[in-house]
């Protein structure tokens, strides 16, 4: 078994997709990020991401078995899936974990995004199997030999399984599921979806303390947030984080790389550059999030891959001790 933990970005836009010439660099994909810990596959969010993500998973015969996480149930963390392959694939297994709603549960809303009135198949008409299971903040999600499953405790298990930890954010309207995926001791903190507090969000750093990856919201330029960027409204309450917000997260968590994710659809491939050169300022290790970023986790030595999007070539490539 691979001794790696990757993270891939499929999707790294927020609320909705982006396509354009504007947004080539970055992407305009919703969010969907790939967690590879050794040959085990997990996915966070559905959003469009996650469709050219099924279509390779189908081809390199990696669709047996997955687990899909769900931060929440907003169409754009959900709406890639109607279209994800391996969900049609009668040999895979998906086991689809995350937050029921406030009002409906986590299947029903689901199900309800692929009702007769509003996609031509139900989730029925999906071949593979399916595992889908509201969890809770409490709980854990587990991934070891025994399989994947749903426990109220990780205690005395051994370093090959996987660890998924759950913190429940209310810092975004209905709440939101920010995960802990942790591996051999490396540990990525996935955090979409929620807005800063002044002072900064307190649960959340303890929560991610000392990851050596984390992703992070970061939607808007603070102009944008006050309200002073000509043309659109102040998002203050709207669930999203500044630049600012998510740094001030990572430097008060001691984490590793800082990703920035869950950008504006509004924002062209300039002004995310702009923004990964204002976090870079406030803390050294940052990247916008952008698809096709990879990211190695090793056992010993931590090693940052950044393969620039495709009509760039730029390659960057650094280690540093983790
Ligand atoms: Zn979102
Ligand atoms: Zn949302």
């Amino acid at each position: 078994m691979s001794n790696e933990l990757k993270v891939k970005f499929w999707g790294v836009r927020g609320s909705y997709p982006a396509p354009g010439a504007g947004t080539v660099k970055y992407g305009g994909n919703t969010p969907s990020v790939e967690v590879q810990a050794g040959n085990r596959t997990i996915i966070l969010d559905a959003g469009t991401g996650i469709i050219p993500l099924g279509r390779e998973l189908a081809r390199m015969k990696r669709a047996g078995e997955i687990l899909l996480l769900l931060s929440h149930m907003h169409h754009d963390h959900t709406q890639g899936f109607p279209f994800f392959v391996p969900a049609y694939m009668p040999n895979s297994k998906l086991h689809i974990y995350g937050p029921d709603g406030t009002h409906e549960s986590m299947k029903n809303v689901l199900e309800r995004n692929q009702s007769s009135e509003t996609f031509p198949l139900g989730l029925r008409d999906m071949a593979s199997a399916k595992d889908i299971q509201a969890v809770r903040e409490s709980q854990v999600i587990l991934w070891d030999e025994a399989g994947v499953r749903v426990a109220e405790s990780a205690i005395g298990l051994s370093d090959e399984a996987v660890v998924i930890r759950i913190h429940k954010s209310y810092a975004h309207p209905g709440g939101v599921f920010i995960y802990r995926i942790t591996w051999r001791g490396k540990s990525v903190v996935y955090a979409t979806d929620t807005e800063g507090y002044v002072g900064t969000d307190k649960r959340l750093v303890n929560f991610a303390k000392d990851a050596d990856v984390l992703i992070h919201d970061a939607q808007y330029l603070d102009e944008h947030y006050w309200g002073g960027l000509a043309g659109f409204p102040s998002t203050q309450g709207f669930g999203h984080s500044t630049v600012t917000m998510a740094c001030e997260v990572a430097a008060s968590a001691n984490t590793g790389q800082l990703i920035l994710f869950h950008h504006d659809p509004a924002y062209a491939d300039d002004v995310l550059a702009g923004m990964e050169r204002t976090a870079k300022s406030l803390f050294a290790d940052s990247v916008a999030a952008y698809e096709g970023l990879e990211i190695v986790l090793r056992d010993e030595k931590m090693s940052v891959q950044l393969q620039s999007p495709a009509n760039h070539g730029r390659d960057v490539q650094y280690a540093q001790n983790g």
